[in-house]
């Protein structure tokens, strides 16, 4: 029995799944071999069904078109999409775009809102979010070299980013950038900034190859030169100098989405292992499901899985009542488990395939390159271990060394 299902998301989650049987899965394999850029129209096709069905934009409340669910409702639509690489695409909620309109929704002025973010939220256009440098530490990002002076009444942007998810075809990018670099407070120094990506003085410099592949579109990893890039003092998001403060938040949610997203990968790898168990005959007698090896991998990966669920959606239940400042360790609890819940399951689930397991002929080999990143990204796992740690050790009288 599922606790956290509701009545609403009882109407929803069937229509969701009906779109990713009839139109979504089918063309997973031909996606998997081609560039994005040579399946972007089919996907708007199905977009496009998307947006008839009223299924557009389901992170949203009832005032900005979305449908109202809380999210610890939205985490059960998330899963269920996170089971097709192009699920969240298809219904206009994929990272980054996800976390840029939670956060403009919640921070921008009328003229940001108006400009960028309706295209976004129309699904006219697509953005990215600059925050990481190849030259600093990105697990410690208050150490950040990209500068914004003020001059006039202009920001000028120099310095360089890399990993800059999806800025391959995006119609602008929000770049962390100080605003006050000699600040006492480090927390109090930089600040969110839009550029539109045809802004002079910004150049994509490559699509990072990743894995042995160079993706494009909003699969991209772009790194990002900014030289005297001048943009208005209007395109601020929220106050000057608080851009960690913006970016805490956007983060809250945006690891609930993640963590439920892997579980959707999850329950898809898993699916394909008993599937695999049942149908390969290893002897004449004896199918992989006979060994007790593989009963072994099938019945450690339900309890996994069950378990990452619901404690994301504890998480998710308690950032909805009390906010994601209050839930912080829950959040970092989560993004470590459920990464690493993850690199299990799918290595189980490739193991079971034998050689079939790493081809491109299934999905499994492409989410094990392509999630590796899930360690890493929105915090290490060591940074959020720590993190939960620390808080468990003050609670025994340990000293507190902030980080530095
Ligand atoms: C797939 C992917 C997508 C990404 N998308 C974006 C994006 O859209 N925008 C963006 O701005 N950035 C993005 N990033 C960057 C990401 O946020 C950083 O990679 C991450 O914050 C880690 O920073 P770093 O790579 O500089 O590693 P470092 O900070 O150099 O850390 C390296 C390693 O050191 C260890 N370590 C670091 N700190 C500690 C600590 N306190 N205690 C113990 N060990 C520690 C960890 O093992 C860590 O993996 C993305 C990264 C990936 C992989």
């Amino acid at each position: 029995m599922n606790v956290f299902l509701t009545k609403k998301l009882e109407q929803v989650l069937p229509k969701i799944k009906a779109i990713l049987d009839e139109h979504i899965y089918p063309l997973e394999k031909q996606y998997l071999t081609l560039p994005f850029s040579k399946v972007a129209s089919k996907l708007k096709e199905v977009r496009e069904i998307v947006q008839q069905q009223n299924l557009w934009n389901l992170h949203l409340s009832k005032n900005h078109g979305g449908l109202g669910f809380d999210l610890v409702e939205f985490g059960q639509i998330s899963e269920l999409l996170g089971t097709s690489p192009y699920g969240h695409y298809c219904f206009n909620c994929n990272a980054p775009d996800i976390g840029n309109q939670e956060l403009l929704l919640e921070n921008a002025s009328d003229y940001i809102k108006e400009t960028f973010l309706k295209p976004l939220i129309k699904g006219e256009s697509r953005s990215c979010f600059a925050m990481t440098e190849p030259d600093f530490a990105g697990s410690n990002p208050v150490n950040m070299g990209t500068t914004a002076m003020k001059e006039g009444d202009s920001y000028v942007i120099n310095g360089r980013k890399w990993f800059t998810t999806a800025a391959d075809g995006a119609t602008f990018t929000i770049v962390m950038a100080n605003t006050n670099p000699t600040a006492e407070n480090k927390y109090q120094k930089a600040s969110m900034i839009i550029v539109p990506m045809e802004t002079e003085g910004l150049e994509i410099i490559r699509n990072i190859s990743i894995m042995g592949e160079e993706n494009d579109s909003c699969f991209s990893h772009s790194e990002i030169q900014f030289t005297n890039c001048k943009v208005p003092i209007k395109n601020l998001v929220g106050n000057e100098n608080e851009g960690f403060k913006l970016a805490q938040q956007r983060l809250g949610p945006g690891r609930i989405h993640h963590c439920m997203r892997w579980i959707g990968i999850c329950e898809r790898a898993f699916d394909l292992m008993c599937k695999r168990a049942v149908s390969r005959q290893i002897s004449d007698t004896e199918k992989l499901g006979h060994k007790q090896t593989v009963q072994n991998w099938i019945a450690e990966s339900r309890a996994e899985i069950n378990a990452a669920r619901f404690m994301v959606l504890h998480t998710a239940k308690k950032i909805d009542e009390v906010g994601a400042k209050e839930a912080r360790i829950e959040i970092s609890t989560i993004k470590f488990y459920v990464a690493n819940v993850l690199m299990r399951v799918l290595d189980k689930a490739i193991q079971i395939h034998g050689a079939l397991g790493i081809t491109d002929d299934i999905i499994l080999s492409f989410w094990y390159r392509h999630e590796r990143g899930a360690r890493i990204y929105d915090g290490p796992d060591e940074v959020h271990k720590s993190a939960l740690a620390r808080q468990i050790l003050k609670g025994y009288g340990l000293d507190v060394v902030k980080r530095g």
